[in-house]
């Protein structure tokens, strides 16, 4: 028999952490795992889910076919985990729980990033809408199909309120008539979640701003000069290069690399020192404190404009670029066409979702679940367009 030996960081959390031992457990209790923690089990889970190895072939900003080393959503998320796990050790946070929830937090991304979720979205405007955040906690309590006596991964609560990001009003009052002081209770009550869940979030908005710098120029979409107008880059490359001046000339990938390490340093360095003040300020005894405070994980009050700053640089220089709304108009209309060719010719779907009581919602989800290249294909089996060159 193995015994669990709790891992020295388990010994090393703060008051204010979530501790495992202390979870408040999953819909349907199950024995302890013998050698992991329930945070570390769920991690797992998460890993060896197929939700998770679709994210390799998912949009981040560039199309998966557009090139082989932009950003997907597997690699974000993988991102998004490093960054959480290393403030969560500074900040005594428990870091099995921040890569749970770094790992699942885009699992109901649509295919073609945010482009997807909104024509998704608008093809579901009469049944209840499509909302990605929602659907993450739908793929791991329902969708996931791999226990015998239930459906979904059986997660602890604490991974599912990190993952439950954000809830509209009324789909949150439905949740707490049902499951009361569930996930749907913090935005019913205006309480906040766990340090681990608002600490992934950030680290979210942290990886995005810089990888998609890094994709933005290698796409050439981007420049070091255009990028010059945003203070927090110039801060950087004006330091970088004083410490090596010939980078700009012989080595310009390595200088916007360097740029990058300086500025992921400078942010996370700036939530970690923000974040102790604040916890030093109202101490939290527990994470029931924690939930009755006001956020406590965040930028210092400069860090957070020049966050702010480079968020909107992005919008206007990345997102709204002509190239990228070009894709992001193909990828609505795949995504409006898909939905409609199977809602007229439901025999087209799987069984499994054909035979749903929701037809509607379980269109929404065989969408929500396909790959890029796979919504791709079956728009062009259906429709007979080529929308995406190949
Ligand atoms: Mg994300």
């Amino acid at each position: 028999m193995v015994t669990f030996k709790p891992t020295p960081r388990d010994n090393g959390l703060a008051a204010w952490a979530c501790h495992a031992g202390a979870s408040r457990g999953r819909r349907r209790p199950e024995p302890p795992a013998p050698t992991r923690s329930d945070f570390q089990r769920d991690r797992d889970r998460i890993v060896h889910s197929s939700a998770f190895r679709r994210l390799v072939y998912k949009t981040q900003v560039f199309l998966n076919h557009e090139g082989d080393l932009f950003r997907t959503r597997l690699t974000h998320s993988l991102e998004v985990a490093q960054l959480a796990r290393s403030m969560a050790y500074s900040l005594g946070l428990n870091e099995d729980l921040v890569e749970a929830i770094a790992l699942a937090h885009d699992l109901g991304h649509t295919p073609f990033g945010h482009a997807g979720q909104d024509a998704l979205d608008a093809c579901m405007a009469n049944h209840g809408g499509f909302e990605h955040n929602l659907q993450s906690l739908r793929v791991v309590d329902k969708l996931e199909q791999r226990y015998p006596n239930w459906d979904g991964l059986n997660l602890c609560f604490e991974t599912r309120e990190g993952i439950l990001k954000r809830c509209p009003l009324p789909q949150a009052e439905a949740w707490e008539a049902e499951d009361p002081r569930g996930v749907g209770h913090r935005f019913v009550a205006g309480l906040q979640p766990s340090l681990e869940a608002q600490l992934t979030n950030l680290a979210d908005e942290i990886a995005y701003n810089a990888h998609d710098i890094d994709d933005g120029v290698r796409s050439g979409l981007l420049t070091l000069e255009m990028l010059n107008e945003v203070a927090l880059f110039r801060r950087f490359r004006q330091e970088t290069l004083s410490d090596h001046p010939d980078l700009a000339t012989l080595h310009p990938r390595r200088l916007l690399a360097e740029i990058i390490r300086r500025m992921l340093s400078a942010q996370v360095y700036d939530v970690i020192a923000n974040t102790q003040r604040c916890l030093a300020q109202d101490n939290p005894t527990s994470v029931d404190a924690v939930r009755h405070l006001p956020p406590l994980v965040g930028f210092s009050g400069e860090m957070k404009r020049s966050s702010a700053e480079l968020k909107r640089f992005l919008y206007r220089a990345l997102y709204r670029h002509p190239q990228v709304s070009a894709t992001t108009d193909a990828a609505k209309q795949v995504v409006g066409e898909l939905f409609d060719a199977y809602r007229d010719r439901p025999s087209e779907l799987p069984a499994d979702y054909a035979r749903s009581s929701d037809p509607m919602r379980a269109l929404a989800d065989y969408i929500a679940g396909m790959t890029d290249r796979f919504a791709i294909r079956e728009h062009q089996r259906l429709t007979g367009k080529r929308v995406f060159p190949d």
